[in-house]
């Protein structure tokens, strides 16, 4: 069995950043478990995965526009302080949930005036080329109960 659209597939990966740094690693927490083509991994993670088998070992270089997308200096905005009166300790770097349109960003603080706070709703990871290390350790196809959620079910996925 190969990696195609709607296969469950499980991956150990490291991610590294431009310096070498380690971003994220599967190491110490099991392996990774997602569907194939449905958009559960940046695409050009997908990309690279697809056609591969168990036991297939390989390094990516991803592009921003193929992994967070580029940095958009219009995503970068500042609102009135006083919306901010609620939070406790608020500093430059903290993340914030908040609410754009219908989906839920992870925004940052990346100013504090005394009239003003800056927020950048860029993911963290927007404009960085990303260098993926990948084992794949599992395939099988998706029951239609995890296509309809959208998710793994069981095994590394979820439990409800
Ligand atoms: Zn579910």
């Amino acid at each position: 069995m190969v990696i195609s659209k709607n296969k469950v597939v499980s991956i150990d990966y490291t991610l590294t950043g431009d310096d070498g740094e380690v971003i994220d690693t599967s190491e110490g927490q099991g392996p990774l478990y997602y569907i194939q083509g449905i958009g559960n991994l940046i695409p050009g993670l997908e990309e690279m995965l697809e056609g591969k088998k168990i036991g297939d070992q390989f390094n990516a270089v991803i592009p921003p526009e193929k992994g967070y997308g580029n940095f958009e200096e219009e995503l970068v905005q500042q609102y009135p302080r006083q919306y901010f009166e609620q939070i406790k300790d608020i500093e430059i770097g903290m993340q914030l949930q908040a609410n754009m349109g219908d989906e839920v960003r992870i925004v940052t603080i990346t100013k504090i005036e005394p009239d003003f706070v800056e927020i950048d709703a860029n993911h963290p990871l927007s404009g960085v080329t990303l260098n993926f290390a990948v084992s794949v350790k599992s395939i099988r196809e998706a029951t239609p109960e995890e296509l309809e959620h959208g998710h793994v079910h069981g095994d590394g996925g979820h439990h409800h």
